[in-house]
């Protein structure tokens, strides 16, 4: 049952982490959580980008500058990175431009089952973005069109204004808006993209969800969000994870509790017992004597390590039924069995 995940390979810019956002998380009464899941329109199939506003990015060549690839390209996983928290985390990314703003931010949500979470998942995800032009490549110049120095800035790639006050005239600088920072212009906008680099387009992919990830925490996907324009920085992909419950497992960190109701007859002869776990219906020995209350413990039958190779335990908690009535044959034996205790 459980699928081995591979974590090799990692992309240089595609470095995915998990975020943990557990206390905030937790603090959430359920009716809190449904209105950020709406709030966050939140499936996986029709998650779009969130906080669009303002991408008005610019510069910068990253080869991955269009975002996620589209069909078929997989997202491996870097564990790597795991960040105390949300914006702890956010200073790690790599900014190959500074006077350039990068592509917008995407936050999705994702459900899963309880066993699709212990042991990982691979979810195809569509989404409607900012990606790099497919003509131009990001760089908003028509093929084939040369670079030529901007004119506004004289190259400089930013214009400084004079501004005369009483107290003197103060100078500003601020990023040409023609060249945005580059001080070169393509001679011939890219007529597919208008010259912005970028265009809206549908973008599938499948994205591999590490098994032990639990409820509340956050994916980063370095660079899978909107493309910046003008070849920026693409912005990242974040993605919460809300994990089902399953009335069967209850979780512990990577363990699994559950219950398993004997006869009181097999708590004192001993028995063998089917015990559900994640892998499904395993055997587990019940000892001559087991006491009500008592834990036993399945090794290795527990929720993925998210960062280790392992497996937690499950634990199984026994507990004995009293028969509320039986036969005038029982009662006899049970009274003998008493008195000769
Ligand atoms: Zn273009
Ligand atoms: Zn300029």
């Amino acid at each position: 049952m459980p699928r081995p995940m591979k974590f090799g390979r990692v992309f240089a810019v595609w470095r995915t982490s998990i975020i943990r956002i557990k206390k905030a998380h937790q603090v959430l009464s359920d009716k809190e959580k449904r209105a950020q899941y709406d709030q966050y329109g939140s499936t996986f199939d029709q998650a779009g980008s969130q906080g669009g506003t303002g991408f008005g990015g610019f510069g910068s060549g990253s080869p991955f500058g269009g975002g996620f690839g589209n069909g078929g390209q997989g997202f491996e996983f870097d564990l790597g990175d795991i960040f105390g928290d949300v914006f702890g985390g956010g200073g790690a990314r790599t900014r190959t431009r500074t006077r350039t703003a990068r592509g917008a931010d995407i936050h999705m949500d994702a459900e899963l089952t309880f066993k699709d979470a212990a042991f990982g998942v691979e979810k195809q995800v569509s989404l409607y973005k900012q990606v790099a032009c497919d003509v131009c490549l990001g760089a908003g110049a028509e093929p084939g069109s040369s670079l030529k120095k901007c004119k506004t800035c004289d190259g400089q790639g930013q214009v400084v204004t004079n501004q005369r006050t009483i107290l003197g005239t103060f100078q500003s600088a601020s990023v040409c808006n023609d060249c945005h920072g580059e001080g070169k212009r393509p001679e011939k906008a890219c007529k597919h993209c208008g010259g912005n680099g970028v265009i809206k387009k549908h973008s599938e992919f499948s994205l591999k969800i590490p098994g032990g990830i639990d409820d509340g925490e956050t994916i980063r996907v370095g660079g899978g969000g909107e493309a910046g324009a003008h070849g920026a920085t693409p912005g990242d992909l974040y993605l919460t994870v809300h994990v089902k419950s399953d009335s069967r497992f209850e979780r512990d960190g990577f363990n699994v509790h559950s219950t398993v109701t004997i006869q009181f007859a097999q708590a004192v002869l001993g028995d063998e017992v089917a015990v559900e776990t994640l892998d499904g219906e395993v055997k587990m020995v019940i000892p001559e004597g087991t006491q009500p209350g008592q834990v036993f413990k399945l090794r290795e039958r527990g929720i993925k390590q998210l960062r280790g190779s392992g497996r937690g335990d499950h634990l199984v908690r026994v507990e004995v039924s009293v028969p509320k009535k039986i036969s005038r044959r029982q009662k006899e034996l049970l009274q003998e069995f008493g008195s000769l205790s």
